[in-house]
């Protein structure tokens, strides 16, 4: 195989408890991850040698700070594969805005890599190989809704709803997580972790509409930054509920009830001049359908 195009989804965090800091430096959460269809496109090719990235639709640098690239060199080197490849990426989910983009293209590359050279690793093996390069790489290689704990790479799976409609919304200001959970973590004996989320029974299917919907670093991004906490405002205003910053911000989502509803939703936010999308969540992971 010479090609491989890999489709590479957001994910929003339904649920986001931060539990304590870990002697790692990590800290230990619990959050419910959901797959979305906004996707990025990642297109593998086989090269003789060496590792090129070409990113379209974002500025991100196209060597060892692209997360891309850095699972391509992780994956050539443990396999002991001799060969290079080449990684083009259609950026299309907002940079640093809290949707994972950067772990979900790390993931697709590990599965895209794997295919063009007929690599036998297992999903496990890929996963426990992606946790080296960041702790969502495994969820975006799992089913597409899942239940994280320790620092997010243990994954227990949840059974998917039907596609439910989202509306995501980014003002267009990129938020680093690494500041935002050192913010959380100055703070961490002001509040008790709900560890546990009543109307969520793992192991079947939590509630949906979420109506327990729960995001702990909006009590730390959002004094900071009002332009989220506008745009969430206008999404509640207009009829989504519940309304949540996903991961550690920028971008907000709404649960919308229907397809009309979330477009119109989308259009009202574009003209606030925040980046807007309707989406669905996902019943499946589409990277394990990669096109060769
Ligand atoms: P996380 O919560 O995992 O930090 P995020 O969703 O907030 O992620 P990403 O879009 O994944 O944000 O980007 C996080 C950082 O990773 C950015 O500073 C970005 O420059 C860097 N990065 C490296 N490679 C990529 C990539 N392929 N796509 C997006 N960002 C990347």
């Amino acid at each position: 195989m010479n090609e491989v195009v890999v489709p590479s989804p957001a994910k929003v965090n339904l649920f986001l408890e931060i539990i304590g800091r870990r002697p790692d430096g990590y800290h230990d959460i619990a959050s419910i991850m959901q797959l979305v269809d906004l996707c990025d496109e990642v297109r593998l090719r086989r090269r003789r040698t060496g590792i090129r990235v070409e990113v379209q639709g974002a500025e991100l640098p196209a060597g060892r700070g692209n997360l891309a690239y850095r699972a391509a060199a992780l994956l050539l080197e443990a396999a002991g594969v001799e060969g290079g490849v080449e990684i083009h990426l259609e950026k299309r989910i907002p940079v640093a805005g809290g949707l994972g983009g950067g772990s979900s293209n790390a993931a697709a590359v590990l599965i895209g890599l794997s295919r063009l050279y007929g690599l036998p690793w297992s999903r496990e093996a890929l996963q426990k190989l992606g946790e080296n390069l960041g702790s969502d790489v495994p969820f975006f290689l799992g089913d597409g809704l899942a239940l994280a704990t320790g620092r997010g790479e243990i994954l227990t799976p949840l059974s998917a709803w039907p596609p439910q409609w989202l509306v995501l919304a980014n003002p267009g200001l990129p938020i680093s997580t690494a500041w935002a959970y050192r913010e959380a973590s100055s703070k961490l004996t002001e509040w008790q972790p709900r560890v546990s989320i009543p109307s969520f029974p793992l192991g079947g299917r939590p509630q949906w509409p979420p109506v327990w919907a729960f995001n702990r670093l909006e009590s730390v991004v959002l004094p900071h930054r009002p332009e989220i906490l506008a745009l969430k405002h206008l999404l509640q205003e207009a009829g989504g509920a519940p309304v949540l910053m996903s991961g550690s911000g920028a971008s907000v989502f709404a649960v919308v009830s229907d397809a009309v509803s979330a477009h119109q939703l989308a259009a009202q936010a574009e003209k606030s001049g925040a980046f807007a999308a309707a989406v669905t969540t996902l019943t499946a992971n589409p990277m394990w359908e990669a096109r060769g």
